[in-house]
């Protein structure tokens, strides 16, 4: 025996040994006084803290190799299938668990405990205005009109034109110091008598302050209108 066995596997030993005893030292190939295969069966499956010292069964396998060989071997099964079970279960709690976590989190998430409810792309971010001119000026005309304001942020603008205005394609510049800085183009259409476009424009980027905003009917000359690109 080596030195250093475990106490365990010195058990394990000493049980093999006790096993294999049994299993040679007690033929019984007439199978005289045998239990049958049910006793057998509910002896191998019986939680090993009852005691079965008393059980005249129990007397008979441990005196019979025959019986004990059959004993063995549904023993083995039994703990086979046990394991298995265990195994199962254990996989379902843990997948339970992921599922469980998985709708924690999307609570969680929803009710923004997780992450900020920051809008999480320009859609969300996405600010409609409608602009209303009730009459153009002429490009280079002096005004001494209160500028448009419009929010520095990825807007959806509407444009109503002045009553009269035609349908059909617009085009829109910002511009600043008379250098275009933001260019979009549009169908215009009539509803209920308002002749209005939209376009969507990124206005984020620009500075705020003083623009002027540029429209004009394809292929018509440009009319102007000040605006003024407020940061909130
Ligand atoms: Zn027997």
């Amino acid at each position: 025996m080596p030195p250093d066995q475990s106490p365990e596997a010195k058990f394990d030993r000493l049980k093999k040994q006790l096993q294999d005893s049994i299993v040679r030292d007690y033929p019984n190939p007439e199978r005289k006084g045998c239990p049958g295969d049910s006793v057998l069966k509910e002896l191998a499956v019986r939680p090993l803290e009852l005691t079965v010292e008393d059980d005249p069964h129990w007397h008979h396998v441990t005196h019979c190799s025959e019986c004990y060989r059959e004993f063995l071997a549904e023993n083995s099964e039994f703990r086979r299938r046990a394991m298995a079970r265990r195994t199962r279960v254990q996989w379902i709690a843990a997948v339970a668990s992921i599922a469980i976590l998985g709708l924690v989190v999307l609570f969680a998430t929803r009710q923004g405990w997780l992450f900020s409810q920051r809008p999480q792309n320009a859609e969300l971010a996405l600010v409609r205005q409608t602009v209303d001119i009730p009459s153009m000026l002429r490009s280079g005309e002096a005004s001494e009109r209160k500028p448009i304001v419009i929010a520095r942020k990825t807007v959806e603008l509407t444009i109503q034109l002045p009553v009269g205005s035609k349908a059909g394609a617009y085009e829109f510049q910002l511009r600043r110091d008379r250098v275009p800085v933001v260019l979009a183009s549009s169908d215009a259409a009539i509803r209920n008598g308002t002749t209005a476009f939209t376009v969507r424009l990124d206005l984020a980027r620009l500075a705020p302050g003083k623009y002027e905003m540029y429209v004009r009917q394809v292929p018509w000359d440009w009319n102007y209108y000040p605006v003024e690109i407020r940061a909130e």
